[in-house]
């Protein structure tokens, strides 16, 4: 499937050609504060298959309790996430589902860490909805 993304202030943009199959969600806990949400949804491209278009992000570098390096690319302008790969050797690109156009049809089929999935977020029906911002 092609897609296409972007950061929110428009400096980056990228297009890749992914598997809806490999959408997942990420509950651990570096991506609930890198994200700064309660999970991070992700889907696989592999190097052939991801290009940026514009702009350069910004990497961190995050080791996991694992000892593996992790480069997190994000808009330094706007620090919108945009992908995680290796820092070495990139084979393949975590993209940030949030940035890309196509996100709507992208549901996840798998969901990892769920140790430290936060307790109530596979049940939000009882959090009151608004169609807009709440007053
Ligand atoms: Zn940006
Ligand atoms: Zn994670």
């Amino acid at each position: 499937m092609k897609i296409q993304g972007g950061c929110h202030c428009g400096a980056i943009t990228y297009e890749a050609d992914i598997d809806p199959n490999t959408v997942s969600i990420c509950h651990c806990t570096d991506c609930q504060t890198l994200s700064g949400s309660a999970y991070r949804t992700n889907v696989r491209a592999t190097k052939d298959n991801f290009k940026l278009l514009t702009g350069q992000p910004k990497i961190y570098i995050k080791t996991a309790e694992s000892g593996n390096k992790r480069a997190q690319a994000f808009c330094p302008e706007c620090g919108s996430a945009i992908y995680a790969t290796s820092p070495t050797d990139p084979q393949v690109y975590g993209l940030r589902v949030g940035t890309i156009r196509q996100r709507a049809e992208l549901q996840p089929k798998t969901q990892g860490w769920c140790r430290s999935a936060l307790d109530w977020v596979q049940d939000l029906s009882s959090a009151k909805q608004f169609p807009k911002q709440p007053s």
